[in-house]
């Protein structure tokens, strides 16, 4: 047994504290499949656990990281073998289960994806859980039968990374892209990633009414609270909106009146528990659909040294779309 290098978090007086350190494997939690993490990413759910700002790490010690992409080490499952390219996002690691911002992790085989033609380790993490979310929403979207004939499709928290993904395959799927953010200054990236129109999130934040003028068939709400509530109610009737993240606050103050006077419809997307055949569709559709070039506009590469003071600035909102960070 040896030991690899890893961002640890441990329990202290007051809340939790992360450091970057040398793990024993002894203390490896269950697995079946060993894995040589080469890229990992920075999530806001990642920011959460860093900081201790939000009750994510339910496990101590911990190693924060919710996502990877490397090489299978050894296994014993049947599904996985050494030298096997690998994506492993959710399932609760860096929560309940050893995570990734490390050189090596210990995972249950059923957990991982087989990295898709096409898609190196390091784009399989500029995509990342945030990637892979707005790609959920974006099939939720097509399951429920909107097209971009519909009408437009608003995204919030847009030069986020739920956010930035969003308004790229949204885009390349069609739609008229309406992105809402509190950073206008960002307005000529998100037009380069397709958006068509920027609004400032604050025309969203406010108190709303029950029912407000129909603007967009569609949505990706990476925020929550009165912005979906507001995003709600200015949804063209039969629309759909999925519902994706809370940075901007877990409550949801909005009336029934869209769902009971306009049909519309929200759809709930959860990146940490989705069954394996959804996570493959997913995955392939983004090795297949999502521009790279936008890709590479959108992330910024950094240590594992770099991580935790990553992990503030994610939380202050002050990283623009997605960063990926280099293991080895
Ligand atoms: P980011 O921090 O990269 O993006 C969040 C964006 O939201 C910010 O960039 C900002 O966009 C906007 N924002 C931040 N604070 C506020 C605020 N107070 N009011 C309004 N807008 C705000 O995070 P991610 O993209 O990684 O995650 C976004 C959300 O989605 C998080 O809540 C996360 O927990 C959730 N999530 C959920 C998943 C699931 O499985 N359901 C999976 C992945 C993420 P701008 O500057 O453009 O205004």
């Amino acid at each position: 047994m040896g030991t690899f290098k890893a961002i640890r978090i441990d329990k202290a007086d007051k809340g939790t504290v992360a450091s970057l350190t040398q793990f024993d494997e002894s203390e490896w939690m269950e697995g079946d499949v060993v894995v040589a993490v080469e890229w990992s990413t920075l999530n806001y759910k990642d920011g959460l656990a860093l900081t201790g700002k939000g009750p994510v790490v339910r496990r101590f010690p911990m190693i924060a990281g919710i996502d990877f992409a490397g090489a299978v080490i050894s296994s014993e499952h049947p599904k996985w073998k050494a030298g096997d390219k690998v994506i492993g996002t959710g399932w609760g690691m860096g929560e309940t289960h050893l995570g990734a911002y490390a050189e090596k992790t210990r995972v249950k085989g059923d957990w991982l994806v087989r990295l898709p033609e096409g898609l190196s380790a390091r784009e399989a993490m500029a995509i990342g859980t945030a990637g892979f979310t707005a790609m959920l929403s974006v099939l939720a979207l097509e399951r429920h039968g909107i097209t971009p004939a519909d009408g437009p499709a608003v995204v919030t928290g847009a030069a986020g990374g739920v956010g930035s993904v969003a308004v790229s395959l949204l885009a390349k799927a069609g739609y008229h892209v309406i992105a809402s953010t509190g950073r206008v200054s960002e307005s000529a990236y998100l037009k380069d990633l397709g958006a068509a129109e920027i609004i400032n999130r604050e025309e969203l934040s406010g108190a709303g009414r029950p029912l407000g003028k129909e603007r967009w068939a569609a949505g990706v709400d990476s925020v929550g609270s009165t912005t979906l509530a507001n995003v709600l109610s200015m949804t063209k009737a039969h629309g759909a909106i999925a519902a994706c993240g809370l940075a901007g606050g877990m409550d949801l103050p909005a009336t029934v009146a869209p769902f009971i006077l306009r049909g519309v419809c929200l759809l709930g997307i959860d990146s940490v528990m989705c069954p394996l055949p959804l996570r493959d569709v997913a995955w392939a559709r983004l090795a297949t659909t999502l521009d790279k070039a936008k890709l590479a506009e959108m992330t910024r590469e950094i240590t594992l040294d770099e991580v935790i003071g990553a992990g503030s600035d994610i939380l202050a909102g002050k990283i623009r779309g997605r960063v990926v960070v280099k293991i080895v």
